[in-house]
């Protein structure tokens, strides 16, 4: 698990107000239909102040997102 400092803000229900997001990151392996694999990554976003989870996105690694 790796952390991700983030630009992101988003209303947090815990704090009941706009909070910065930070990113827990994660990497796993997933079968394609081709018979190969690729690299998904899990990014689970919570709030800075109270660790509320907020949401979770899903990108491949091979997509245009910059960390
Ligand atoms: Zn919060």
């Amino acid at each position: 698990m790796n952390h991700l400092k983030t630009q992101l803000a988003e209303y947090c229900q815990h704090c009941k107000s706009m909070q910065n997001l930070k990113g827990n990151f994660s990497n796993r392996e997933q079968k394609t239909s081709d018979g190969g694999t690729r690299t998904i990554i899990t990014v689970s976003y919570h709030c800075e102040c109270c660790h509320n989870f907020i949401c979770s996105e899903e990108y491949e690694q091979n997509s245009q997102l910059m960390f």
